[in-house]
Order: C-alpha cells, then structure tokens, then sequence
C-alpha cells in the first residue's frame, strides 16, 4: 500500500537516529531546579507561592495569566528559594521559581502507580478541566494549552483527531521511546480526545522508519478494544510532522493561510500531549517531567532522559559524561527547527523535547554566494512559498511585499535552507521579516478592534 504523504515540497535529511535503541531512564533529581511560569504560547502565569514555602510534587506553583495560558506545577518537593527574573533557553530573561529539591515528595491526589487505567470518565467538561488543571499543553513544540485548542470555536466541528507520531525532525526519538514504551497510555490518551472531540474517528501517524512503533501501537489498540482508532504509515519526508503537513497527508485538506486546523474538520495532537493527556485524565498528574533525546556526534552519551521540568541543562550533560571539547553548540530541539541554547545554566521547559550537540564543524556554514536562480527552495517549500522572493524582501526589508508573499505562513522548517546550493541563509532572513510581519497584522487587528469599540461606544452614548 502506498504510504501517505503531503503534497507539496518537501526533504529527506539522513534521520541520524542514533539514539533510538536509548530507552526513557529516569534523570537522578538536580539539587535544584528553576521553572518558568512562561512556557506555553499565551500570557505568562501568575506565581502563586513564596519565597520559603515549602511544596510537593505536582503542586500548583503558577495559575493562567489570562484564557490562553496554563497551569504551572512544582516539578519536585521541596522549598522556594527565589521568584524573579533568569534567561531561559534563548537567554531573554522570564520570572522563574527557584526550588531547593529535599527529597520527593508527591501530591496525594496523584495515582504514581504503574497501573493502567483505561476506563475513560464519561462526563467531557471533567476531562477539560483535568487537562486544563493538569497544566497540559502541546508537547510538539508549539506548547498551545490544550484544553483551548480542544474547545472548537463555536460554528466549527472537529471530523478527526490526528495524533501526531511522525517525529520526522532528524536525531530525534523521545516520541519513538514513548510509542514503544507507554503505547497503552498514549493510546487511552487518544481515546480520550476523541471522546473529548465528539467520537470522531482517530488517526496515529507515524513514519515509516519506525516500524516497532506502528506494529507495536496496532497491536496495543487490538488488546485495548478502542474502536475508531488507526494507525496511518506515513512517507518518510520532512516535515511529515508540521500540523498542516500531516492534516493534507492524513485528510487530504488544505489548511488557508492563517487558518486554524479546526476550519478543515482537524485536531493535531502529539505523541507526548496524548500521554500527558493520559497521566492529566486517568492520574491526576500535571505536566511535571517529559522526555528528552539527548543526542548528536559528540554527545558524551546517546540517552532519552525523563527529566523533571526546571532542570538546568548543565546538570543534564554533566550527568551524561559533561559537555565534550569538541561540542560547538547545543540546539533545544532538531537541527531543522530548533534553536541554539544562549546558555547552559538555563533550564528545561515542558516543551524541551531533545538537546542536540554539534561540533564545529557541523555547525560550520560554507561561504555563501550568489542565487542562481535554480528554483530549488521554492521546490522544497512545503507552504507553497517563493524562499528566494521572501529573503529578497527581508533584506530589503519591504515589510508590506512581504506580507503580500505571505510571509507570514512560513513554518520555519528549514527546507528552503537545507536545499539552497548557494548556502544563502534563506530561513534566518525570512525569520526575521515574517515576525515583523505579524507584529503588524496583530497591530492592525488591535487597532481594528480599538476602533470598532470606539464606534460603539459612541453610538451608545448618542442614544
Ligand atoms: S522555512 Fe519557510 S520559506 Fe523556508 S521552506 Fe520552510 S516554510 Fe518555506
Ligand atoms: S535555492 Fe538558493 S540559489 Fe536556488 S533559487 Fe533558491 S535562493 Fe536561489
């Protein structure tokens, strides 16, 4: 049977999974650990401790700032030392909460039994509020709340799940480790967003080159009796795993510009999220630790660590062996999407999902020339888009041509850049420009909104 794919553009980086035989260990607990109250796209969350409370594992440590924000949870027990202002992974500082560990102590309300629970509770709105207090969002790198995304606004209606186990970045396998060794909970995860989302029909995506993971999550649902629920082999093509991606391969539907998944029947879930689904529903356990690939040429060691949210990357490598001579550099994620680490003393996040050590030489770009005009990165563009028109335009800096050549539906996938003979640095360029541009599509919205209010306002008081 011919596997699924998307339809348009596309690469095949060498998948270099060299850390997939690694299974999920559990890292020793850091002596202290440092947890953003900014993790998740949306407001920041409020702290709601002190410096010299003392708190268990699973505690609410951090409430919403605003509709889409989420919960903050102590990932250890133990006692706040500070709150205020760290870098984080990209080195711009948020308010984090310091927390001396003494010993590990959890909340009594979470189950941290072994024990599969797969009856599902029937009543919906308990299941989005324990998702939402579970402080649960996407664990596929765009850390959206999950409990927002599973509330269609209203006129929309989801037509199928898609849970998202494709993990087509190269080096990565954290998602692979977690099909093969929590498939039943992810698979009682997907039963729950599917009942969440109306019973529509659910699809598990996954790659071709993970043939352990699709046998093993087929045979899973067989054992588990859930009905309704599929796993699709997908093609091996990055970025098999973008959410527009994966929606054209697994539904045939093309997401518009600016669109949500949901205006085409969709809801992307990832592997991760249907497990933190899980262990939020069935456990009472909020997002406190998530897998990570720690990987790459000179990593001291191939490993998936399940680390606890807040831990400080240093402690991670130092673990591991420290961090090699010849390592350059270290990318929160894949080498296609992720991005460098300003600083080693910052701290895991719930979306940390890999950390990826290049030499020098890796990292090294070869001198870059001139366009030939081969056509190449508009080839690869899975978003239809003309890389070589849109990095023109950055330098240029047209901001409003930009726009025009929607800018602003660029995925970030690295494509255009990995396929440019001339090593131009085609995704930098149009990374700076498309945040400039929907800068001014928000400002515009804003000032729309602003105006719209004004005129009401004023016809209210006139009558
Ligand atoms: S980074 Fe943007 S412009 Fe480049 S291939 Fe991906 S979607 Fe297209
Ligand atoms: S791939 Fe590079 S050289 Fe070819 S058209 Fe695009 S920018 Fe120009």
């Amino acid at each position: 049977m011919s596997k699924h794919t998307f339809s348009i553009g596309g690469v095949h980086p060498h998948d270099n999974k060299m850390s997939r035989e690694c299974r999920i260990e559990p890292l020793p607990l850091a002596p202290t650990v440092y947890i953003s109250v900014a993790q998740h796209i949306g407001a920041p969350a409020v702290p709601v401790v002190a410096v010299g409370d003392k708190v268990k594992v699973g505690q609410v440590i951090a409430e919403p700032g605003g509709f889409v924000s989420a919960f903050i949870h102590s990932s250890v027990s133990g006692t706040v030392k500070s709150i205020g202002p760290r870098a984080d992974l990209s080195g711009r500082p948020s308010t984090h909460i310091e927390i001396a560990v003494e010993g590990d102590e959890w909340l009594e309300t979470i189950d941290t039994s072994d024990t599969l629970v797969t009856e599902i509770p029937a009543d919906n709105k308990a299941i989005l509020d324990k998702i939402r207090m579970g402080g649960v969002v996407g664990l596929g790198g765009a850390t959206f709340p999950t409990h927002v995304k599973l509330s269609p606004p209203p006129g929309s209606k989801c037509e199928r799940v898609i849970i998202n186990g494709c993990e087509c970045e190269p080096y990565l396998t954290s998602d692979f480790r977690t099909l093969l060794e929590k498939g039943e909970q992810v698979v009682v995860g997907a039963a729950i967003l599917k009942q969440v989302m109306g019973g529509v029909p659910c699809t598990i995506a996954i790659e071709e080159n993970k043939p352990e993971a699709i046998a093993h999550i087929r045979e899973v649902i067989g054992k588990l009796g859930f009905s309704g629920i599929e796993v699709m082999e997908m093609k091996m093509m990055y970025p098999q795993g973008g959410e527009k991606q994966l929606i054209d391969a697994v539904m045939g539907r093309q997401v518009g510009s600016g669109a949500l998944p949901i205006s085409v029947g969709a809801v992307v879930q990832n592997v991760a999220t249907a497990l933190a689904v899980y262990d939020a529903v069935q456990k009472n356990k909020p997002i406190v630790d998530n897998s990570v690939t720690i990987t790459g040429q000179c990593a001291p060691k191939q490993a998936n660590l399940l680390v606890r949210v807040g831990t400080p990357l240093r402690y991670i490598l130092d673990y591991l062996g420290g961090v090699p001579e010849n390592a350059a550099k270290v990318i929160s994620g894949g080498p296609m999407m992720g991005r460098a680490v300003a600083n080693l003393d910052a701290a895991t996040v719930k979306g940390t999902g890999a950390l990826l050590l290049l030499t020098e030489k890796e990292t090294r770009r070869a001198p870059e020339s001139h366009c030939i005009r081969c056509g190449k990165c508009a080839d690869a563009c899975p978003m239809g888009l003309e890389p070589f028109l849109l990095n023109k335009l950055a330098r240029a800096k047209d901001w409003d041509a930009m726009e025009q050549n929607a800018a602003q539906d660029c995925i970030e996938c690295g494509c255009c850049l990995y396929s440019c003979p001339a090593q131009i640095p085609l995704l930098d360029n149009i990374r700076i420009g498309k945040g400039i541009v929907l800068g001014n599509i928000r400002a515009r919205a804003a000032a729309a909104k602003a105006a719209a209010e004004a005129a009401k306002a004023s016809a209210d008081a006139k009558k």
